[in-house]
């Protein structure tokens, strides 16, 4: 029997068109590209998108189309979120920080029809011109009086195209698994694999992304994005703020510590979210100005592990809650998170740290557990290590145009990370699956020396990979990059690490950098350094 109720589809149109009718209080708040704060309400945003998806139109995009973005989080970006998926053609945010080559790639794969750019990003595009026949034309994301000179064909400017259109737009209807939009993953080695998001993926996401027991967003809350609308959508802020009812701090291009910080004291934000590095210049730059963080509630910290270190700085010197959170490109991105419970409001230092180091429990709608090489279920003890796998709405089934499935199987994701589950449900990764270290048959967790690493005082970064041993198999070998003015020695860190990891945990070597290589998404690019110390245990 089936229930009789409407067989509504759900449309990311209809985010906007709410908001824009019954959050007016909210704002969105935008530092400019150009310079300078532009900040208006969510009813003149849904009024210049449905410009935007006249002038689409008249430019001749149909549904199913991908539109490209390469761009920083700003109003004009929020508003290609929603003109285009709302149309029923694709978004497709592309990562500026990726290589030139893997651009290509991404923009030809996608097929991109369009792409908008922001003044920024001009150069990147002229360079690489004509390695993208596929695409018609650029416009870039600005008003007349900042339109720059560029070899770029058919260039357009974001606000000549807007202004003669109407405001008026109906929205097509169509099936809620329509496509809405692309991200792709930027792994270490081979080609970005993309992510086909659809409308009912992203709203389904962003209903359960803005619950207290998630990212705890409401009407009062004034959200600052630092994670870029290039990866993964900027965590699905520009989806579920609108449906919270919040206002949204675009930070433009200024991702620094002393620009975050004027924009969080002036506008005064209210929960911030960004990656663990981000977070590190922010704190490093209050700390050199003897700031305060009095109008943070929140800060949810994802994309990396983060420290123990950093995140007692935020609790017990800011009065700022961590939410320490996972997910990934494939998961829309939110799968787990710490969100405030009875026992960590109560709890001591040390237990309330035990908890906060994890990743945290799934959110409503994904679903974990953890396997061995054969798919098997391994217990959630909190010690038992395994494969995460993961499935819900807003997963990924398969990668768009690519026929490896190695990923998915039996209705599963296999999320490429190891990690632990306890009894009441906290997941830790333990590492990459392709990370994490082989020593004499037992595996050693990169991410855990890292963190240790980290909260020694004259560390500024850590990075621990294993590398061939003639005994061992692996043994660990620990990068360290020194705080700008202090010193420590390789004696000071093993010391350091003795009472906190198992003896044989206890890395090899220790080598002081000057920095460490990351990928276009912020992380350690351990292929790198494993390749530049291969031999170094063997020699
Ligand atoms: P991406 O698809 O680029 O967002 O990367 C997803 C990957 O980042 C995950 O599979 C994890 O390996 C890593 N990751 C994300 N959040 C965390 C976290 N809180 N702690 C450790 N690793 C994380």
């Amino acid at each position: 029997m089936l229930g009789i109720m409407m067989d509504k589809q759900l449309n990311i149109a209809d985010i906007l068109e709410y908001a824009a009718q019954y959050n007016t209080d909210a704002e969105i708040v935008t530092r400019q590209v150009e310079g300078g704060i532009h900040r208006y309400d969510y009813r003149s945003a849904l009024r210049r998108t449905k410009q935007l998806a006249n002038a689409l139109q008249s430019l001749g995009v149909e549904q199913g189309d991908r539109i490209a973005t390469l761009a920083w989080n700003t109003y004009r970006h929020f508003e290609i979120y929603y003109a285009v998926s709302g149309m029923g053609a694709v978004t497709h945010t592309i990562n500026p920080r990726l290589f030139a080559e893997q651009i290509i790639y991404i923009i030809n794969h996608a097929e991109d029809k369009y792409i908008f750019v922001d003044l920024t990003f001009v150069p990147l595009l002229e360079a690489i011109k004509d390695h993208i026949p596929v695409v018609k034309g650029f416009v870039v994301m600005t008003d007349k009086a900042h339109m720059p000179t560029s070899s770029l064909p058919n260039l357009m400017c974001y606000e000549d195209l807007i202004a003669p259109h109407s405001e008026d737009f109906a929205w097509p209807e169509f099936d809620e698994k329509t496509a809405a939009g692309l991200c792709y993953t930027s792994g270490t080695t081979g080609h970005p694999k993309g992510v086909m998001y659809s409308h009912r993926s992203t709203v389904i996401h962003a209903v359960s992304a803005c619950r207290s027991s998630a990212l705890n967003l409401g009407p009062l809350s004034r959200v600052l994005p630092v994670v870029p609308m290039f990866h993964v959508c900027a965590w699905g802020i520009p989806y579920s703020s609108p449906i919270a009812g919040s206002s949204i701090i675009f930070p433009g291009a200024g991702m620094d510590g002393a620009s975050l910080y004027e924009l969080i004291d002036t506008e005064k934000a209210s929960a911030l979210l960004g990656v663990p590095t981000v977070w590190l210049g922010l704190l490093n730059y209050i700390e050199s100005i003897n700031g305060n963080l009095d109008s943070v509630e929140n800060v949810v910290i994802g994309g990396s592990a983060a420290p123990r270190s950093m995140m007692e700085k935020f609790q017990d010197v800011y009065g700022v809650f961590p939410i320490h959170a996972w997910g990934m490109t494939e998961m829309s991105p939110m799968g787990s998170l710490c969100a405030k419970t009875p026992y960590l409001m109560a709890a001591d230092k040390e237990a309330r740290a035990r908890v906060q180091s994890k990743q945290g429990r799934a959110v409503f709608g994904v679903e974990m557990k953890i396997v061995d090489d054969q798919d098997q279920a391994l217990p959630h003890d909190g010690k038992t290590f395994g494969k995460l796998m993961v499935r819900g709405p807003w997963v990924a089934s398969g990668y768009y145009k690519n026929d490896d499935r190695s990923a998915f199987r039996d209705g599963w994701f296999d999320t490429g990370d190891v990690s632990t589950i306890d009894a009441d449900g906290y997941m830790q990764i333990v590492d990459r699956s392709k990370d994490v270290i082989k020593s004499g048959g037992e595996w050693i967790s990169s991410i855990e020396l890292e963190n240790h690493a980290v909260g020694h005082k004259a560390v500024a970064e850590a990075c621990v990979v294993g590398i061939a041993h003639p005994k061992w198999d692996e043994r660990p070998l620990l990068l360290i990059v020194r705080k700008p003015d202090a010193d420590c020695s390789k004696e000071d860190i093993i010391g350091f690490l003795d009472d906190k990891v198992a003896k044989w945990w206890i890395p090899d070597d220790v080598v002081f950098v000057d920095s460490l290589p990351h990928t276009a998404t912020g992380k350690l690019l351990k292929t790198e350094v494993r390749a530049k110390f291969e031999r170094h245990y063997l020699e």
